[in-house]
């Protein structure tokens, strides 16, 4: 019998980016209802770094993190408090479930949803999977629990290489889900065989090779700075490609006083904090008319505010829960990335979007 060919969910059903528009006074009025809340529920904030400033400004004042999502969870992990709120994307409630399965896990809006996560249903990978039983699986964060369920290894975009190339030494072939751009630049680093799952993120896939050229022309001390979830011909470009985390330091750390940034503009928050005296550019998408989709905003990301966050404090709505038996089979894979970045004495914070 002819195997079935397996492919990536299409993403058609992508939501308008719609920030929160708040009233004149309204957001310190939300903010100190939250803030009484929270204290009366022992609930800390950790919100990621492509959600509005409102949402990370409060998760610091709040004694919470900004942070992705893996490092999100294992705050949420080393604090005392019995309730997290995580203001990001549905696999990241997840995942700070999967890690704190004694924990309360709140949302603002259960319908942030991640265009990577979506494109791999977990009965289709488990199937691709199947197909491919002699390579070792390899999934990105951005997947569901029961897809974290089904690896063998869950890395971040910070360690996927390092990972990647010592199973590659091994010997072991991989198969890779489920961002195709992230794992195309994977391959290309380590050499490693590699079979793709073939989603991609609706942010990072549109950004431009071309605009980015002509942004250069008109600024050429700039350096480029690229998440790897951007296709190939973008990544070309790049000065610095490395995950959330990275490309703050790198904001910090470089001597160009103007970065063209190609990832997530929620992310920019952060890096004016690390560096205000620098000019920071997005890098063009398909531009700001009908064609854009994203505009280098994730519309799921931003369905996180300061309402709904209220709202889930005063119903206790929006509770993530992980069925436990497949909590336990997927936090094996999260632990063999923890114990081998402890191995290489590797830091691990700074996954993608994630
Ligand atoms: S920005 Fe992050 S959460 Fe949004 S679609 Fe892309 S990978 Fe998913």
């Amino acid at each position: 019998m002819t195997a079935r060919i397996i492919t990536a969910r299409p993403v058609t059903d992508v939501p308008p980016v719609v920030e929160e528009q708040l009233e004149p006074g309204e957001r310190a009025e939300l903010k100190a209802r939250i803030k009484q809340l929270m204290q009366a529920q022992d609930a800390i904030l950790l919100a990621h770094y492509y959600t509005s400033g409102d949402l990370q400004d409060l998760a610091v004042e709040t004694g919470g993190c900004v942070s992705d999502s893996l490092e999100m969870a294992r705050f949420g992990h080393a604090a005392a408090a019995k309730t997290l709120i995580v203001a990001g994307v549905r696999f990241m409630g997840e995942t700070a479930k999967i890690l704190n399965p004694e924990k309360r896990v709140l949302m603002p809006d259960l319908h942030a949803e991640c265009s990577l996560d979506l494109s791999c249903p977990a009965d289709d990978f488990a199937e691709f999977c199947d197909q491919h039983p002699d390579r070792t699986v390899v999934v990105y964060a951005n997947t569901s629990a029961a897809v974290k369920a089904r690896a063998d290894w869950m890395v971040t975009s910070s360690i996927a290489v390092p990972v990647v190339r010592h199973l590659h030494e091994r010997g072991e072939k991989i198969l890779w889900a489920p961002d195709r751009y992230l794992g195309d630049y994977v391959q290309r680093t380590t050499g490693a065989d590699m079979v793709l799952w073939q989603g991609s993120c609706v942010v990072h896939e549109r950004f431009k090779a071309e605009g980015i050229r002509e942004l250069k022309r008109e600024h050429p001390e700039a350096a480029v700075l690229v998440h790897p979830e951007s296709p190939a011909e973008v990544i070309a470009l790049a000065d610095v490609v490395g995950s959330t985390t990275q490309l703050i330091n790198a904001v910090r750390d470089l001597p160009s006083p103007t970065l063209i940034v190609a990832t997530d503009n929620g992310i920019f928050h952060k890096m004016h904090e690390a560096a205000p005296e620098k000019l920071l550019l997005e890098a063009p998408t398909g531009g700001r008319g009908a064609t854009c989709i994203s505009c280098a905003h994730c519309p799921w990301m931003a369905m996180n505010g300061l309402r709904n966050l209220l709202a889930v404090l005063e119903t206790g709505a929006n509770e993530i829960h992980v069925d436990p038996a497949v909590g336990v089979q997927a936090v094996r894979s999260i632990n063999r990335m923890l114990d081998f970045a402890v191995r290489q004495k590797l830091a691990i914070r700074g996954n993608s979007a994630d």
